[in-house]
């Protein structure tokens, strides 16, 4: 509905006023079907198996996706060890350069790359266009500045690279995960294999046009689009020297199991359940955004959403009410409208498993609080952004990764309490401290398990802050000098 003359002042307060679409036109040319990107050009898969991949907005196919077989994989991981000897060899200052050409691609094709994240992954294109673009390409600048310094990142030791990087990657940044795997693996002189998540492959295999346009040389980086098997085939090859997993902790565990003994090295980037403690003596409506940004921000499916909120007890009545209001103006629908906050959850699979989890948030006694807005449209996968208070620490919402939005509100009356309530978790991935005292916040961070402790905002990155997990989050840093580190040796 558009705001006509004689109630456009009322806009604030009348709930029936609406903003008019804002739809992103930037055109998105995908062909039919794609193949395998494999030693510097896209191939039909030997397994002559193939999926679709839909838009879960609307629930339309957007294209043919290869689904990479056994043989598929070692085609892959044989072109990229034929070209590693080669690729190490180059001088670090050329290695240099086509990373940098990577990154300028990647900022020349940013608003065609992010319309079709959003129509891939369902998220808003707000944020694929302000996040998931900007950090891609600033993750191969960045590491294009490593490719010939390696020698200061390692002051002292001779940094060497690995050999063939077999990289899996979920479904919530796709690309950007891409960028987080391939950049620091190649500034070392590695060549890799990545295995994009099945529900979004079309952004990686843009990036193989990228490639293809940059004159990567043949076989540095392949692509092989398929399920979980494919993933398994990739991470079982005797010839990967290196994987590099971003994913759940189940297949987090079923990998590390595989990878014992062979020798190969391994990191994992798993699920999460991080904590995000208010203060009292916090900026209350700062910390407010911060809560949205942490949990609410690209439908939950964040790995380090803040998805256990914690709140000084004086001020929970405030921080509840904030919030509710809040949440009333979040706009959920279509993901190619730049007025969008939340998009579409991603699968059809992933609501059935949200909506599992509101069950049993509401089944176990917590009470939910949810917006009751326009309805949302018919096709498509949505969920509403809510939140839970009454929350126990031992409902199931409140210890299980959702990946969805919603949140657990919970109370503490000290910083020990808080403190002992947010480490108790399996995971240990990310945290998230609200408060105007600095000491606080040196005592509170010191103490969280957590690889990343976020102050006075959330879900902020940049590609040379390291980023990973403890406990059940996984190990190894991405990011950074640190980062480096997981695909060099001596
Ligand atoms: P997932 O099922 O573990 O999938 C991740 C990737 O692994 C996908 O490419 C998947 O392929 C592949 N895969 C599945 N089974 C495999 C196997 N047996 N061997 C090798 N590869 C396999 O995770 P998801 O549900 O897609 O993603 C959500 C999870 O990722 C959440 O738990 C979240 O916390 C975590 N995550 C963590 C981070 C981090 O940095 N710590 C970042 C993002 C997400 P298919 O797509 O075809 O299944
Ligand atoms: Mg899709």
């Amino acid at each position: 509905m558009n705001p006509t003359a004689s109630d456009t002042n009322e806009h604030h307060t009348s709930p029936g006023w609406d903003y008019s679409p804002a739809p992103e036109r930037t055109p998105v040319e995908l062909d039919e079907s794609y193949g395998l990107f494999i030693d510097g050009a896209f191939r039909a898969p030997k397994s002559r198996k193939r999926f679709d991949s839909i838009n879960p907005a609307t629930e339309q196919t957007l294209a043919s996706v290869a689904e990479g077989g056994a043989k598929d994989v070692d085609d892959a991981v044989q072109a990229a060890k034929a070209a590693q000897g080669p690729w190490a060899r180059l001088k670090p200052s050329e290695r240099a350069k086509y990373l940098y050409r990577i990154a300028r691609r990647i900022q020349e094709r940013a608003r065609e790359l992010a319309v079709l994240e959003s129509m891939d992954g369902g998220k808003p294109i707000k944020e694929s266009r302000d996040v998931d673009l900007p950090l891609a390409a600033q993750h191969f600048f960045y590491h294009a500045g490593w490719a010939d310094k390696l020698a200061y990142a390692f002051p002292g030791r001779t940094p060497r690279p690995l050999g063939v990087c077999g990289q899996i990657i979920p479904w919530n940044f796709p690309l950007l995960m891409a960028a987080w795997k391939l950049a620091p693996a190649l500034a070392c002189g590695n060549t890799c294999v990545l295995k994009p998540a099945e529900t979004t492959s079309l952004t990686a295999l843009k990036l193989a046009e990228i490639l293809r346009e940059i004159d990567l040389p043949p076989g540095v980086v392949n692509i092989v689009t398929g399920a979980g098997e494919t993933g398994a085939a990739l991470a079982g090859h005797p010839d990967v020297k290196k994987i590099a997993f971003t994913g759940s902790t189940e297949v987090g565990k079923v990998l590390a199991r595989s990878a014992a003994g062979t020798g190969k090295r391994l990191t994992l980037e798993l699920g999460g359940k991080s904590p995000n403690i208010i203060f009292a003596d916090a900026a209350i409506d700062q910390a407010v955004e911060g809560i949205v940004s942490s949990i609410w921000f690209n439908q939950g499916h964040v790995c380090c959403a803040g998805s256990r909120l914690f709140v000084e007890e004086s001020i929970v009545d405030e921080v509840v009410d904030k919030l509710r209001h809040r949440m009333q103006s979040l706009r959920v629908g279509d993901p190619l409208d730049k007025n969008t906050d939340v998009g579409a959850i991603n699968s059809a699979e992933q609501l059935r498993t949200i909506e599992r989890y509101v069950d049993a948030g509401e089944h176990e006694g917590a009470i939910m609080h949810e917006v009751s807005a326009d309805p949302l449209p018919t096709k498509g996968f949505w969920h509403r952004p809510c939140f839970f208070t009454g929350v126990q620490p031992s409902h199931l919402i409140a210890r299980e990764e959702i990946f969805g939005p919603v949140l657990s509100v919970m109370t503490f009356r000290t910083p020990e309490e808080a403190l002992t309530r947010a480490n108790n978790t399996p995971y240990g991935l990310a945290a998230g401290i609200w408060t105007n005292t600095g000491a606080k916040i040196f005592e509170i961070a010191r103490k969280l398990d957590a690889g990343v402790v976020w102050c006075n905002t959330y879900n902020k990155f940049d590609a040379a802050s390291p980023f990973g997990g403890f406990k059940e989050s996984g190990f190894g840093r991405e990011g950074g000098r640190h980062g480096l580190k997981s695909y060099v040796k001596f």
